[in-house]
């Protein structure tokens, strides 16, 4: 039995609309759960959820947090904002963030501050692309997704969640195996341990995240360094997140 609890987050993306808010309120509404459950919607339909969901233990996190505080930055969003407006989480990293906004191991350390000084519990998106896969270099990869997120940052008692989402498996129907996904959610967890101490690196919750669906979900969690799931494409079906939600 694990100690740490299991954590499902839904990436919706740019992607729903009010139908996808509407059946997820009519699937979610009053319904418990072992693990805890997170949407991460368009910032637009974030208010709109809290306010739906206000009968469920259903939580609802952001899919990223700009980097910036107040000012001159248009179309940005705070990390303070979205905490005043309810959002428990936030991605930080994702890989498309990544690959078409530039985003880097810099701009995510400087995002994982924001979240800490708000409160709001980042999850930090780490993975290797599929020539770095072919390459042999995954773990190097990691390695330094971690180490330079991290750096001169003061984590004291925040928590945070590292989300393994290798870029290969996203969208691709092609998931890490639980076997392979467990061998580098290990490797992470001993990048935390020499970051952190062995105290702290064993309550970080890690999630696995690529072509999740209902049929892979018992295989992946059952895995010891697997404490969770970070769902998109399959978290656009309601019935079928909550299902994925139910496993846990
Ligand atoms: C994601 O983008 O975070 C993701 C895991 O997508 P998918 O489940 O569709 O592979």
């Amino acid at each position: 039995m694990k100690s740490r609890k299991p954590i499902v987050i839904a990436n919706w993306k740019l992607n729903g609309g009010f139908d996808l808010l509407c059946s997820s309120v009519a699937s979610f509404v009053k319904k418990s759960f072992l693990a805890e459950v997170y949407i991460c919607p368009p910032y637009l339909y974030i208010r709109d959820l809290l306010h739906f969901l206000q009968y469920s233990v259903v939580n609802i996190g952001s899919q990223n947090v700009s980097k910036y505080q107040s000012g001159a930055y248009t179309g940005e969003t705070s990390a303070q904002m979205l905490a005043e407006a309810g959002c428990k989480l936030c991605l930080i990293g994702h890989s498309e963030r990544r690959s078409m906004f530039r985003e880097n191991n810099a701009s995510c350390q400087i995002k994982l501050k924001r979240a800490f000084e708000n409160n709001l519990m980042p999850v930090l998106c780490i993975g290797e692309n599929l020539e770095e896969k072919n390459a042999g270099i995954t773990k190097d990869i990691l390695s330094r997704q971690i180490n330079e997120s991290f750096e001169a940052l003061d984590i004291a008692d925040n928590s945070f969640c590292i989300a393994y989402e290798p870029v290969w498996a996203i969208g691709t129907g092609q998931a890490a195996t639980p076997e392979t996904a467990q061998e580098v959610h290990a490797y992470i967890r001993e990048q935390l341990v020499s970051l952190f101490g062995q105290d702290k690196a064993q309550q970080i919750r890690i999630l696995y995240g690529g072509s999740v669906t209902k049929l892979n979900t018992t295989e992946l969690l059952t895995q010891p360094d697997i404490d969770g799931l970070l769902v998109g494409g399959a978290s656009l079906d309601a019935e079928h997140f909550m299902s994925i939600c139910q496993q846990v």
